[in-house]
């Protein structure tokens, strides 16, 4: 492909442009798109959006398993038998102190991530009171992932300070009852709408890997273009035993440096996060993800362990991108060294190789 396709696909997120089916699937899937030139596409509408600046978000799980939905992708779906360990919503002190240790790790956005279909009108207070006192304590910006809920419920998170509802559409209208037979994806949009309708910003994104077709990428990334999402997670599928869709996707990590590319021309002013599945399926090119994307999670997922996160920030550092926090990433840096410090010796005798690792023959 010629220089000028790729400074014309810029130009296009640079100005807004939308995007004909014909070209999204053409950037996902055609061998004569070269993927540093298509990158760098990408990087110059994020650099234009959200300069060279990554924000680091933290989830917190605050309730584990207890759902009676079947989202085929979840371990704590009904439908999973994964060995997950389940338990009832966390205490507020801990969430507070959960709310402040990801502040002071430099997070830009702390997350609690409640499972279950939707809260109960004494849930949504209950929430509401706790979300006012994170506020109230910490300058941080607060997202709630909750399920379902209505107008009446977006509109008391909003008063109390709620800066972001996460609800993913996860995937197409049309694959949607292939991955989740117990709500639909009406029931997601009208969620999103509530929240939008009660001034809350949307965080909604997708999970790749789940059987759907190209197409079916396309039309979720056109659908979060058409509500103005603010914030778009791009999961890939980490499989979980025991789950309905536990079954490896074989996408290799430049289909997923592709989707992201292809998100952020349809969304230019978006953050795009690097989400669930960025060490399982982009492992070595997990830092290209920075050029289109511009926020990751650190810590970890729901269910599942990621890289550390001393990892994760000198990744940034290497890559000669920044934080956005109230604290320099090199002072995170140190901090991070700092801890490793504190290793007994006995943990410090661990990273050494012993001499079944050096001579496993002997
Ligand atoms: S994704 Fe949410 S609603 Fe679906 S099974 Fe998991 S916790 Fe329940």
């Amino acid at each position: 492909m010629e220089r000028r396709f790729y400074d014309e696909l810029a130009q296009a997120g640079l100005q807004g442009d939308m995007l004909p089916d014909e070209l999204c699937l053409h950037i996902l899937t055609s061998s004569a798109i070269e993927l540093l030139p298509l990158l760098d596409a990408a990087y110059q509408v994020r650099k234009k959006y959200t300069g060279n600046e990554v924000q680091l978000h933290i989830i917190n799980n605050a309730q584990n398993g207890y759902c009676p939905e079947d989202c085929h992708y979840c371990a704590q779906a009904k439908s999973s038998n994964a060995d997950i360990e389940a338990y009832p919503m966390k205490s507020d002190a801990e969430m507070l102190a959960e709310a402040q240790c990801a502040y002071e790790s430099g997070a830009y956005r702390y997350c609690m991530v409640f499972a279950g279909r939707g809260p109960s009108k004494k849930r949504v207070e209950h929430l509401a009171k706790l979300i006012g006192k994170i506020k109230s304590r910490y300058p941080i910006q607060v997202c709630l992932s909750a399920g379902l809920i209505d107008d009446e419920d977006a509109r008391t998170l909003k008063a109390v300070g709620l800066d972001r509802l996460n609800h993913n559409l996860n995937t197409s209208e049309k694959h949607y009852p292939k991955i989740c037979t117990t709500h639909t994806y009406q029931d997601r949009l009208d969620t999103l709408h509530a929240a939008q309708t009660a001034g809350i910003e949307l965080c909604a994104g997708i999970i790749v890997g789940m059987g759907e077709a190209e197409k079916d990428v396309v039309e979720v990334a056109k659908t979060l273009r058409e509500l103005r999402v603010q914030s778009i997670p791009v999961n890939f599928l980490v499989p979980i035993p025991g789950n309905v869709l536990s079954e490896a996707p074989n996408l290799g990590p430049e289909y997923y440096l592709r989707v992201l590319c292809l998100y952020r021309f349809l969304n230019p002013k978006a953050d795009i996060r690097i989400a669930a599945g960025r060490e399982v399926h982009l492992r070595s090119m997990q830092v290209m993800a920075l050029y289109p994307a511009n926020s990751l999670f650190v810590d970890g997922y729901l269910n599942t362990r990621g890289a550390s996160r001393s990892q994760t920030l000198q990744m940034i550092k290497d890559a000669g991108f920044t934080i956005k926090a109230d604290r320099a990433l090199e002072e995170l840096l140190k901090q991070e060294d700092a801890a490793q410090n504190l290793l007994t010796i006995d943990d410090r005798k661990a990273l050494l190789k012993d001499i079944k690792d050096l001579r496993p023959q002997i």
